[in-house]
Protein backbone atom coordinates (compact mmCIF):
# COMPACT_ATOMS: atom_id res chain seq x y z
CA UNK A 1 0.00 0.00 0.00
CA UNK A 2 1.04 3.71 -0.81
CA UNK A 3 2.03 5.25 2.15
CA UNK A 4 1.82 9.09 3.31
CA UNK A 5 5.31 9.55 2.99
CA UNK A 6 5.79 7.83 -0.82
CA UNK A 7 2.59 10.18 -1.61
CA UNK A 8 4.63 13.25 -0.43
CA UNK A 9 7.92 11.42 -2.34
CA UNK A 10 6.13 12.01 -5.40
CA UNK A 11 5.10 15.40 -5.20
CA UNK A 12 8.57 16.31 -4.61
CA UNK A 13 10.06 14.31 -7.04
CA UNK A 14 7.65 15.87 -9.91
CA UNK A 15 7.70 19.20 -8.81
CA UNK A 16 4.28 19.53 -7.23
CA UNK A 17 4.67 21.07 -4.20
CA UNK A 18 5.12 24.11 -4.54
CA UNK A 19 6.35 26.97 -2.15
CA UNK A 20 5.97 30.75 -2.02
CA UNK A 21 2.68 32.87 -1.60
CA UNK A 22 -0.68 31.46 -2.65
CA UNK A 23 -4.21 32.11 -2.95
CA UNK A 24 -6.01 28.87 -2.37
CA UNK A 25 -9.53 28.30 -3.71
CA UNK A 26 -10.97 28.55 0.03
CA UNK A 27 -9.80 32.11 -0.59
CA UNK A 28 -7.12 31.83 2.04
CA UNK A 29 -3.62 32.60 1.46
CA UNK A 30 -0.54 30.15 2.09
CA UNK A 31 3.06 30.01 1.75
CA UNK A 32 2.45 26.52 0.45
CA UNK A 33 1.07 24.46 -2.16
CA UNK A 34 0.22 21.13 -3.82
CA UNK A 35 -0.47 20.73 -7.30
CA UNK A 36 -2.10 17.66 -7.85
CA UNK A 37 -2.21 17.60 -11.55
CA UNK A 38 1.20 17.57 -11.47
CA UNK A 39 0.93 14.38 -10.22
CA UNK A 40 -1.94 13.19 -12.07
CA UNK A 41 -0.70 13.90 -15.04
CA UNK A 42 1.29 10.52 -15.00
CA UNK A 43 -0.86 7.80 -15.17
CA UNK A 44 0.81 5.30 -13.13
CA UNK A 45 1.23 8.08 -10.41
CA UNK A 46 -2.47 8.73 -10.95
CA UNK A 47 -3.36 4.43 -11.11
CA UNK A 48 -1.20 4.33 -7.64
CA UNK A 49 -2.88 7.23 -6.13
CA UNK A 50 -5.87 5.89 -7.01
CA UNK A 51 -5.47 2.42 -5.48
CA UNK A 52 -4.27 3.26 -2.42
CA UNK A 53 -7.72 5.38 -1.98
CA UNK A 54 -9.64 2.48 -3.09
CA UNK A 55 -7.68 0.17 -0.66
CA UNK A 56 -8.79 2.73 2.64
CA UNK A 57 -12.34 2.74 1.08
CA UNK A 58 -13.35 -0.77 -0.01
CA UNK A 59 -14.60 -1.55 3.34
CA UNK A 60 -17.29 1.53 2.48
CA UNK A 61 -18.57 -0.24 -0.15
CA UNK A 62 -19.63 2.33 -2.42
CA UNK A 63 -21.17 1.42 -5.74
CA UNK A 64 -19.83 4.91 -8.04
CA UNK A 65 -17.36 7.93 -7.35
CA UNK A 66 -18.60 11.40 -7.29
CA UNK A 67 -16.22 14.12 -8.24
CA UNK A 68 -15.95 18.04 -8.34
CA UNK A 69 -14.50 19.44 -11.81
CA UNK A 70 -12.05 19.40 -12.81
CA UNK A 71 -9.73 18.67 -9.62
CA UNK A 72 -11.26 15.64 -8.46
CA UNK A 73 -12.24 14.09 -12.60
CA UNK A 74 -8.77 12.38 -13.22
CA UNK A 75 -8.14 10.73 -9.08
CA UNK A 76 -11.98 9.81 -9.05
CA UNK A 77 -11.53 7.71 -12.41
CA UNK A 78 -8.74 6.10 -11.15
CA UNK A 79 -10.03 5.24 -7.77
CA UNK A 80 -13.51 4.05 -9.57
CA UNK A 81 -11.38 2.15 -12.01
CA UNK A 82 -9.39 0.02 -8.38
CA UNK A 83 -12.96 -0.26 -6.91
CA UNK A 84 -14.32 -1.68 -10.57
CA UNK A 85 -17.26 1.00 -10.40
CA UNK A 86 -18.60 3.83 -12.15
CA UNK A 87 -17.26 7.65 -11.68
CA UNK A 88 -19.16 10.32 -12.72
CA UNK A 89 -18.45 13.99 -11.80
CA UNK A 90 -20.02 17.23 -10.83
CA UNK A 91 -19.48 20.65 -12.72
CA UNK A 92 -20.46 24.20 -11.96
CA UNK A 93 -23.31 25.95 -14.11
CA UNK A 94 -24.08 29.52 -13.42
CA UNK A 95 -21.82 28.93 -10.41
CA UNK A 96 -23.86 25.96 -8.63
CA UNK A 97 -22.43 22.86 -8.48
CA UNK A 98 -24.47 20.43 -10.13
CA UNK A 99 -24.83 17.19 -12.27
CA UNK A 100 -25.03 17.48 -16.17
CA UNK A 101 -24.12 15.05 -19.50
CA UNK A 102 -26.90 12.62 -18.31
CA UNK A 103 -25.02 11.72 -15.01
CA UNK A 104 -27.62 9.81 -12.70
CA UNK A 105 -27.74 8.33 -9.24
CA UNK A 106 -30.23 5.89 -8.62
CA UNK A 107 -32.15 5.81 -5.77
CA UNK A 108 -30.22 5.37 -2.48
CA UNK A 109 -26.84 4.03 -4.78
CA UNK A 110 -23.97 4.61 -2.50
CA UNK A 111 -21.89 6.98 -3.20
CA UNK A 112 -17.75 7.63 -2.47
CA UNK A 113 -17.10 11.54 -3.02
CA UNK A 114 -13.19 11.98 -4.13
CA UNK A 115 -11.03 15.03 -4.69
CA UNK A 116 -7.42 15.72 -5.34
CA UNK A 117 -7.20 18.29 -2.31
CA UNK A 118 -9.38 19.10 0.51
CA UNK A 119 -8.87 22.00 2.54
CA UNK A 120 -11.51 23.58 4.17
CA UNK A 121 -14.00 20.87 2.89
CA UNK A 122 -15.72 23.31 1.41
CA UNK A 123 -16.38 21.56 -1.83
CA UNK A 124 -16.74 18.32 -0.15
CA UNK A 125 -19.89 18.92 1.50
CA UNK A 126 -20.97 20.79 -2.10
CA UNK A 127 -20.69 17.81 -4.16
CA UNK A 128 -21.94 15.83 -1.05
CA UNK A 129 -25.27 17.58 -1.06
CA UNK A 130 -25.03 17.45 -4.88
CA UNK A 131 -25.23 13.49 -4.28
CA UNK A 132 -27.88 13.19 -1.63
CA UNK A 133 -30.10 15.89 -3.88
CA UNK A 134 -30.01 13.32 -6.86
CA UNK A 135 -30.93 10.59 -4.57
CA UNK A 136 -27.68 8.82 -3.79
CA UNK A 137 -26.52 7.56 -0.17
CA UNK A 138 -23.02 9.16 0.74
CA UNK A 139 -20.88 6.43 2.33
CA UNK A 140 -17.62 8.90 2.45
CA UNK A 141 -14.89 11.11 1.24
CA UNK A 142 -11.74 10.44 0.37
CA UNK A 143 -8.81 12.57 -1.50
CA UNK A 144 -4.96 12.44 -2.04
CA UNK A 145 -4.20 15.36 0.54
CA UNK A 146 -5.51 16.55 3.29
CA UNK A 147 -4.58 19.91 3.14
CA UNK A 148 -5.50 21.29 6.76
CA UNK A 149 -3.30 18.76 8.02
CA UNK A 150 -5.24 16.71 9.56
CA UNK A 151 -6.57 19.22 12.49
CA UNK A 152 -9.53 19.94 11.62
CA UNK A 153 -12.25 16.91 12.78
CA UNK A 154 -12.83 15.26 9.60
CA UNK A 155 -13.45 19.16 8.09
CA UNK A 156 -16.96 18.78 9.71
CA UNK A 157 -18.01 16.02 7.52
CA UNK A 158 -20.88 13.92 8.72
CA UNK A 159 -19.30 10.73 6.43
CA UNK A 160 -15.96 9.26 6.70
CA UNK A 161 -13.44 11.05 5.34
CA UNK A 162 -10.01 9.29 4.30
CA UNK A 163 -6.84 10.82 2.72
CA UNK A 164 -3.19 9.46 1.64
CA UNK A 165 -1.27 12.12 3.10
CA UNK A 166 -2.03 14.80 5.48
CA UNK A 167 -0.13 18.17 5.34
CA UNK A 168 -0.04 20.98 7.47
CA UNK A 169 1.14 24.49 5.81
CA UNK A 170 0.45 27.60 7.51
CA UNK A 171 -3.15 29.73 6.27
CA UNK A 172 -3.62 33.09 6.67
CA UNK A 173 -6.97 35.17 5.64
CA UNK A 174 -6.05 37.93 3.38
CA UNK A 175 -6.01 40.88 5.65
CA UNK A 176 -4.37 38.77 8.44
CA UNK A 177 -1.57 37.64 5.72
CA UNK A 178 1.78 37.95 6.65
CA UNK A 179 3.15 37.25 2.96
CA UNK A 180 0.93 40.08 1.82
CA UNK A 181 1.92 42.44 4.61
CA UNK A 182 5.61 41.89 3.44
CA UNK A 183 4.77 42.70 -0.17
CA UNK A 184 5.59 39.70 -1.79
CA UNK A 185 2.90 39.18 -4.65
CA UNK A 186 -0.06 36.92 -4.40
CA UNK A 187 -0.62 34.16 -6.85
CA UNK A 188 -3.17 32.09 -7.76
CA UNK A 189 -2.11 28.31 -8.33
CA UNK A 190 -2.28 27.15 -11.56
CA UNK A 191 -2.41 30.22 -13.02
CA UNK A 192 1.36 30.75 -14.07
CA UNK A 193 3.10 27.88 -16.05
ZN1 LIG B 1 -1.17 36.86 1.43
Amino acid sequence: MLQADTVLDIFKRVGALLEGHFRLTSGLHSPGYLQCALVLQHPAEAQACGAAIADRVRGLAPHVVLSPALGGIVIGHEVARALGVRAIFAERQDGVLTLRRGFTLAPGERVLVVEDVVTTGGSTRETIEVARAAGGQVVGAASIIDRSGGKTDGHGLDVPYHALASVAFPTYQPDACPLCASGLPVVKPGSRA
